[in-house]
């Protein structure tokens, strides 16, 4: 990325290639560096990359865990993990600053003491040592550098001391240590499900307390007084995992600058904002009070406070409405509530879809939007067209520059003007060119890796992402299976050849999941292994899928599956770099499905199932009998018994949970209630391919509009909307000034604003 950012990779590509030395595989050799677990991890990754190109001074801080997420290997059909030992031969692009290192405190007991004023102290707690790793990230074509700030946990010199005299001490310092070292060791493999567990919280403190440190030290050096502080900072919690910023920079403000409360809550709120990215209920964060209280006793003291104040406020608003003021309270049951906190002590809270806005306020986080109404706001993600286009697929990034001039590269809104081209048949066989072109690396690919060889003329289906029962790669897999019935029953029967690929890495301890990847690979097993199919259907399970993964696949891909539950994806973002590469998809009318449906029009997009309204409706009635499914489609009974009876090249004891799950625990994620709706849907699909004009004008419309789903247009709506951020260089408009069609018809209009704001008035700024 960084010789793409300053516009030299041709040069060195050339310069290397006169030496004998091919840059591809240079770039194969480096690792990704997985301190991410999926979506959430990778639109961070995403968006700092934005912020760079738009020259906006966005840092992002993070963990430098020893090892990133776990590299997944299938082994006879299951997954195994493997530590990511990512750092193994260094990682050259970081920067150890010890000189910017901060201590960081656990445990302990706080003291009142009166020195002049009453003050809070810790005392007896466990000092670590925080240290920053400083990774640059340089933004396209861009004069800006931003940095990613990584700590890492060092053991504290001042700690113990090991001497020779006392032996107890050195245990005890060789205990602390490895303490220590856990603290960054490893990344929690699941970002789904909350983990209540002390070295999560402990990471949590570790991250936002030593990021707190370093950004207040940053203003200090610049001789900024901290009651400015929310006029040059502007921090954004990315889900609650660092909303323990609300109560650290209380403690901050309060504790080490002596401001008094008032005023501290009133910097703190107006300096933080909140991202929500999931209302699935396991992962809203709630940790036991004494837990909290033990490792955080002064950060619980304030939490406590800050509880007690907002219940107050609550008091007076709805006296008497005890109800109303526990299902809010921050601290309720024993808990404390870290999305309530996140709510409570930030000026913004967004979600991150239009629909997934609109479930936060209407129903999940309903009692609070009417208690803020003005802080709920919508910021549907997006993601970097220079990663996912310009650097995974450079061949269609040359093409679209051919038809609409090179400026698309800094306004993606400029792909627009491939519609009126969209059924051009010489632009559409160079479309095909390319992508087969791709369709080819990644049989290549996969040849080399599975042994499995691919018909290029097949469609290719991929569904990529982690593996989790919302995301229903089972409604995939029980298609497939019928699929495959239908075809024994019918040799004769006309059918485009179709691949259908997957890739995703499953929790380790969630073992739904990991069936559901054994399920995958025994149909993978029976399909491609049956000589009687031959071609016509293929099935693949991609190893360790990952960035370098994604980047191979999303421009090979003709159809991409996004079939969560509906209302369960808050947005999903490869839905986004699937269709920014041609591929055109099928999927439930969820998250960012429903803005990419809006955008591309709703025949250039299949969609199915139930709606969201539909499922929340169903959970508030306690579900549904998919007992009625089973009974009336034949098709469901027969792939459902075919889990069980031993069809499969699998032990058949294996998928009897993932049954029991579908008919004995009500199918809580609708996958019998979809099936008759999602084969009809599949039917279209091939429909819709065999005719290859149309195709091929889908995938160019799908192109066309991905411009509104670059991550330099969320970025744009962060920065002016909720951080009053003034560009480090005059903010380009990402749509060209030009082109009042696209601004105007393709919601184009808020960079536009943008753009006039830079023109006509003074940046806000205040
Ligand atoms: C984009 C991406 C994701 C998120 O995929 P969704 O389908 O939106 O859940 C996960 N993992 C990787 C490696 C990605 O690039």
């Amino acid at each position: 990325m960084y010789l793409i950012d300053l516009g030299i990779r041709d040069t060195v590509a050339a310069a290397l290639f006169d030496l004998g030395v091919d840059l591809g595989a240079i770039e194969d050799i480096e690792e990704d560096p997985g301190l991410g677990n999926g979506g959430l991890g990778r639109l961070a990754a995403c968006y700092l990359d934005s912020m760079a190109a738009e020259e906006l001074a966005g840092h992002g801080c993070g963990l430098r865990y020893r090892y990133g997420f776990f590299e997944q290997g299938i082994v006879r059909g299951r997954q195994i993990e493997v530590p990511d030992d990512w750092l193994k031969t260094g990682f050259i692009y970081e920067f150890r600053r010890p000189d910017e290192a901060v201590e960081v405190r656990f445990g302990g007991t706080v003291s009142l003491e009166l020195n002049g004023k009453l003050r809070y102290r810790l005392e007896n707690y466990e000092a670590v040592q925080a240290v920053p790793y400083d990774v640059p990230v340089t933004g396209y074509l861009s004069d800006t550098v931003n940095t990613l700030r990584l700590w890492s946990a060092e053991p504290s010199r001042t700690e113990f001391v090991c001497s020779a005299e006392n032996r107890n001490d050195c245990l005890k310092t060789i205990e602390y240590k490895n303490d220590v070292e856990t603290i960054t060791s490893v990344l929690y493999p699941d970002d789904s499900t909350h983990e209540g567990r002390v070295l999560r919280l402990k990471q949590h403190y570790f991250l936002t307390s030593a990021s707190l440190q370093g950004i207040l030290a940053g203003l200090g050096r610049r001789g900024i007084p901290i009651e400015n502080l929310p006029d040059h900072i502007a921090i954004h919690i990315n889900d609650t995992h660092p909303a323990l910023a609300i109560p650290e920079l209380m403690r901050l403000l309060l504790d080490e600058h002596g401001l008094g409360w008032d005023e501290a809550w009133r910097l703190t709120v107006a300096t933080l904002s909140y991202t929500n990215h999931t209302i699935l209920p396991e992962a809203l964060e709630k940790w036991p009070v004494d837990i909290f209280q033990g490792l955080l006793p002064r950060l619980y003291i304030i939490v406590n406070e800050i509880n007690e104040r907002f219940c107050c406020e609550l008091w007076q608003r709805y006296p008497g409405d005890w109800d109303r003021i526990r299902a809010m309270a921050v601290l309720a049951d024993g808990m404390v509530h870290m999305a309530h906190l996140a709510i409570v002590g930030s000026h913004s809270v967004n979600g991150v879809a239009q629909l997934h806005t609109h479930i936060l306020k209407e129903r999940v986080m309903n009692n609070f939007y009417r208690f803020y109404p003005d802080r709920f706001t919508n910021k549907t993600n997006g993601v970097t067209h220079r990663r996912w286009l310009i650097k995974a697929n450079p061949q269609l990034s040359d093409l679209i520059a051919d038809t609409v001039g090179p400026d698309w590269v800094r306004f993606p809104c400029d792909m627009l003007r491939l519609l009126p081209h969209a059924d051009d048949p010489s632009l559409q066989e160079r479309l095909a060119a390319v992508r087969r072109y791709h369709k080819g690396k990644l049989a290549a690919y996969i040849r080399d890796t599975t042994g499995i060889r691919l018909d290029l003329d097949a469609i290719f289906d991929t569904q990529v992402k982690r593996i989790h029962g919302y995301k229903r790669q089972t409604l995939n897999a029980l298609h497939i299976l019928h699929l495959y019935n239908r075809l024994k029953a019918d040799p004769g029967m006309e059918l485009t050849p179709r691949v259908f690929m997957f890739g995703g890495k499953a929790a380790p301890a969630y073992h739904q999941a990991k069936r559901t990847i054994r399920l995958i690979t025994a149909l993978a097993e029976l399909i491609n292994n049956d000589k009687t199919i031959g071609d016509k259907l293929k099935v693949v399970f991609l190893e360790n899928y990952n960035v370098s993964v994604a980047e191979l696949l999303m421009p090979a891909t003709d159809v991409s599956e996004q079939i969560p539950a509906a209302s369960r994806e808050a947005c999903g973002t490869s839905n986004m770099k699937f269709i920014m590469n041609g591929s055109v998809i099928i999927g439930t009318l969820d998250g960012g499905n429903i803005e990419i449906r809006k955008a591309v029009g709703e025949e250039n997009i299949v969609t199915f199932g139930l709606t969201a309204e539909e499922v929340l409706a169903y959970y508030e009635r306690g579900g549904y009998d998919p007992w009625d499914i089973y009974r009336g489609d034949e098709r469901v009974r027969t792939v459902l018994e075919q889990l069980v009876s031993g069809f499969l090249p699998a032990d058949p004891d294996e998928f009897r949970p993932l049954y029991d799950a579908f008919l004995h625990h009500g199918d809580q994620y609708f996958v019998l209630k979809d099936f008759a709706p999602y084969v009809a849907a599949q039917k279209e699909i091939e429909r819709l391919y065999r005719d290859r004009r149309r195709w091929l004008g889908m995938c160019l419309r799908n192109i066309a509009h991905s411009g509104k789903f670059s991550g330099d247009r969320t970025f744009t709506e962060y920065a002016i909307d909720i951080w009053k951020l003034r560009p480090a260089a005059p903010v380009r408009c990402y749509c060209s000034a030009d082109d009042a069609f696209a601004r105007a018809e393709n919601g184009c209009s808020l960079s536009a604003r943008f753009g006039m704001d830079i023109e006509t008035a003074p940046p806000q700024f205040n």
